[in-house]
């Protein structure tokens, strides 16, 4: 019977353990649970914070998914080290747990700039369930705070203490909201969103100090620029690192995340890494990196788990695709989403804008390829644009109507016959090109196909037909 050990309880790792379950029934699976929770959704805790979701609500997984899949989990206590030869893992309890096949699921940590003063308390992060309950504690005495970076945690959880009727104050190093997602650009209209809600922005500067009072409490911070922002409270949201700490000097390579083939095995035969602590291939920039985001973690966990098992299934690529919201502003974004027209030659750049309604809409382009898109307010054709990078297809013979602002059938009608000559009987067409767009009432050409076209394709009322990036079987 199969050891398998899994570290981390998370999505990649129940993910792996559905896999793992669809072909050996009987294996004997341990997780390794450093939190004292069955998995939880982690995008999650800034609306618990925020009291707009009920924290009962944040389990995905139940205990009775464990006992239904035979899953025995060690809560309060982690991976601390791996001996490959001798096939052990290493855990914080100092017991010592052998396995045949080893999957690390062990996420992302925090990054903490080296700020003077941010040692202490007062000062926060916010990853997990453990963070958030420190803050929400803390509420009562809390009058402001500020939130250094204005990435997704950060601006989530700034619109979270708004919710509590707090004085947030962001500061961002970069010129701009979302550095990662918007341009200057785009990023006015989430400035607009957070003038409207009364909220406080510093950009293009950063926080160097921590200011405390004699009892230790903070009570400023020191920016670059020279100015002091009053606060009793400091939020650090400068992003997400993969956790590679548990496989130091364990001869499991590591990049800046453990380093996998695309079958997601580590170079050590046996030993698997999945989710935000690895290192995968993005289909856009052509190369192998971390790519933290709940989907892609979803996937790798699935390919893990299905190879654990005696399986041969390979990750195809990815690139990140966010959707956030915060102060009534709403963005959907994916791949080099941020990029200038003037950073590259190569690279064209498409907008449409509509201050008045608050619409932008932007796709970046090189080689004829869709290598990025983001779209504020109407954000209704982000599936075609992701079909788009998906797909790798030359779009110069219509790419002025990808922003147009015309509704999508329309888009798309009028080029039919310029489409890429393909037989939409033919599934094969479909998995090599990946992606067709066709009315809605050829759904039915499809109807009476395989499983196989039912998952490639996904339907939606525009009648547009997606590849989902279905990892292959190999
Ligand atoms: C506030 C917030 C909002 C987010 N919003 C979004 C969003 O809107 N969309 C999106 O796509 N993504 C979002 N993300 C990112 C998303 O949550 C992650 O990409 C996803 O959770 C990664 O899953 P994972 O299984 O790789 O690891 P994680 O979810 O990070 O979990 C890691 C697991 O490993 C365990 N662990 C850590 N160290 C050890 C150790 N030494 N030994 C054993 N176990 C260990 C942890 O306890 C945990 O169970 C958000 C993240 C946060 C924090």
């Amino acid at each position: 019977m199969a050891e398998y050990l899994i570290a981390g309880n998370s999505v990649a790792a129940v993910s792996a353990i559905q896999a793992i379950r669809e072909r050996d029934k009987e294996g004997r699976i341990t997780v390794i649970s450093p939190e004292p929770y069955t998995a939880y959704c982690r995008p999650l805790i800034t609306y618990v914070l925020a009291g707009d979701v009920e924290e009962w609500r944040l389990p995905y997984k139940r205990e009775s998914f464990y006992q239904q899949n035979k899953v025995e989990v060690l809560y309060n206590v982690k991976l601390d080290g791996v001996d490959v030869s001798e096939r052990t893992a290493y855990l914080s309890d100092g017991k010592k747990v052998a396995f045949d096949k080893l999957l690390l699921a062990v996420g992302g940590k925090p990054f903490i700039p080296p700020i003077e003063g941010i040692d202490g308390p007062d000062v926060y992060t916010f990853t997990t369930i453990a963070d958030m309950k420190a803050l929400a504690g803390r509420l009562e005495d809390i009058k402001k705070v500020v939130v250094i970076g204005a990435g997704m945690i950060g601006m989530k959880t700034a619109e979270a203490l708004a919710k509590r009727d707090k004085e947030v104050v962001i500061v961002e190093l970069m010129d701009r909201i979302l550095p990662m997602v918007l341009d200057k650009e785009g990023s006015s209209f989430a400035e607009k969103a957070l003038d409207r809600a009364g909220i406080s922005y510093v950009l293009g500067d950063s926080v160097v100090g921590v200011g405390r009072d004699a009892s230790g409490k903070v009570r400023r911070v020191e920016l670059k620029s020279g100015a002091k922002i009053e606060c009793d409270a400091v939020v650090v949201a400068v992003g997400v690192r993969p956790n590679t700490t548990p496989v130091e000097g364990s001869g499991i390579e590591v990049n800046k995340g453990i380093i996998v083939d695309d079958m997601m095995e580590t170079n050590v035969e046996g030993v698997y890494a999945a989710g935000d602590c690895a290192e995968s291939y993005d289909i856009i920039l052509g190369q192998k990196r971390p790519n933290l985001v709940w989907p892609i973690a979803y996937r790798h966990g699935l390919i893990a788990g299905a190879n654990m098992a005696g399986g041969r299934r390979r990750f195809v690529g990815g690139f990140p695709i966010n959707s956030i919201g915060f102060f009534g502003f709403q963005v959907v974004s994916a791949g080099m989403s941020a990029v200038g027209e003037d950073e590259e030659a190569s690279i064209e750049v498409l907008k449409f804008i509509d201050e008045s309604k608050g619409v932008y809409r932007k796709v970046v382009i090189a080689n004829n390829r869709l290598l990025g898109f983001c779209v504020i307010g109407d954000i209704r054709r982000a599936g075609l644009y992701t079909g788009l990078i998906w797909s790798r297809m030359d779009v110069s013979y219509f790419k002025e109507l990808l922003v147009e602002h015309i509704s999508l059938p329309e888009a798309i009608y009028p080029i039919d016959g310029a489409l890429p000559a393909m037989n939409f009987s033919d599934r094969k067409n479909i998995r090599r090109f990946g992606w067709a767009v066709f009315p809605y009432s050829y759904r039915k050409l499809f109807t009476g196909y395989s499983a196989r076209i039912e998952e490639i394709c996904a339907f939606d009322d525009k009648g547009v037909c997606f590849y989902d990036g279905a990892d292959d079987e190999g």
